[in-house]
């Protein structure tokens, strides 16, 4: 495996640290993303550009997809130079972005016709897990196709797990999704309360985290609110899609409707910034 030629679409907060961490296991590694600038960090430490998806496939046999959303997956798939446009017969694609269990089905049937093998392959953890390759990968698709890259995933995941045909990734990542927008806002609405009743945020933080419902992410996340940094590891507007997407799938509990009000009302102001900036608009 150490050999395979690797194409990488996508260079966000995930896209960076992770194919960092292809390079950095010595593959042979193309990447493609449609603001070109970003494309110079991992140019510097050793991988190749291409200027489309179209041509990244010249130089790749596993193509790995980390893109925003469905419209970003149409325009990577079925763009005037998009993968569609080249010779994908024989290709591995593995999209390992949070989108709609619909596309991943509807892209994956297209594959299949033109030859190609594809899985989707969502990723919980954020920013720290990317850059230390311990995410947790969940696999839509062929149990064969999965056994081939498995190795690959690996360097990116410390648990890499099949969980279904195409799709259930996403929706098992749309579940896990659903669980971390309660976490956002229950963390944020708890250290309010507190706070209006004289309780210091530090010192809630740390009685949290030595009790049983402390864990990396409010360790993580009160570390941000502490320090007031709100820089996006993973963006609000992302979890607003992504409840989006579990309600469009049928979520409709009490805590996801409530929680989906609350991120959409904020989108607007702190779409950009980190999902725990929700915090501000509780105070
Ligand atoms: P990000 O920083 O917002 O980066 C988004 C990437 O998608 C960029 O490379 C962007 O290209 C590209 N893109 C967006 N729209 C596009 C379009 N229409 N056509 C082509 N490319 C497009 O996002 P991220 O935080 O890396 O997240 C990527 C995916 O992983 C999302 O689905 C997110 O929900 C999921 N995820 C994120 C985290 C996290 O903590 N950040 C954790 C787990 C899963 P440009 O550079 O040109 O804008």
């Amino acid at each position: 495996m150490e050999k395979t030629k690797i194409g990488w679409i996508g260079l966000g907060n995930m896209g960076i640290p992770m194919v960092s961490q292809l390079i950095k296991a010595a593959h042979y590694v193309t990447v493609y993303n449609r603001s070109k600038d970003k494309a110079d960090f991992v140019k510097n430490a050793g991988a190749f550009t291409a200027p489309t998806p179209k041509e990244l496939l010249n130089n790749s046999d596993i193509i790995f997809v980390m893109v925003s959303d469905d419209e970003a997956i149409n325009q990577i798939f079925k763009g005037e130079e998009g993968l569609f446009a080249g010779d994908i017969a024989g290709k591995i694609i593995v999209n390992m972005s949070t989108v709609s269990p619909g596309i991943s089905k509807d892209v994956a049937a297209a594959c299949k016709k033109n030859e190609a093998f594809y899985l989707d392959a969502p990723v919980s953890g954020s920013v720290k897990q990317a850059e230390t390759g311990t995410l947790v990968i969940m696999v839509g698709g062929d149990e064969i196709v999965f056994e081939k890259i498995k190795p690959v995933l690996e360097k990116l995941g410390k648990l890499v797990m099949l969980i279904g045909g195409n799709g259930a990734g996403n929706y098992a990542k749309l579940a896990i999704n659903a669980l971390l927008a309660l976490y956002a806002q229950g963390l944020a609405e708890t250290i309010v309360f507190a706070n209006q009743n004289g309780v210091e945020t530090e010192g809630l933080l740390e009685l949290i985290n030595n009790a049983a419902i402390g864990n990396l992410f409010t360790t993580i996340k009160g570390d941000a609110i502490l320090q007031n940094n709100f820089k996006p590891a993973f963006a609000l507007k992302h979890i607003v899609k992504d409840l989006g997407l579990a309600k469009a799938e049928g979520l409709s509990s009490p805590l996801a409707n409530a929680a989906f009000g609350s991120f959409q009302n904020a989108e607007a102001e702190l779409g950009e910034e980190d999902i725990i900036a929700i915090i501000k608009t509780l105070k």
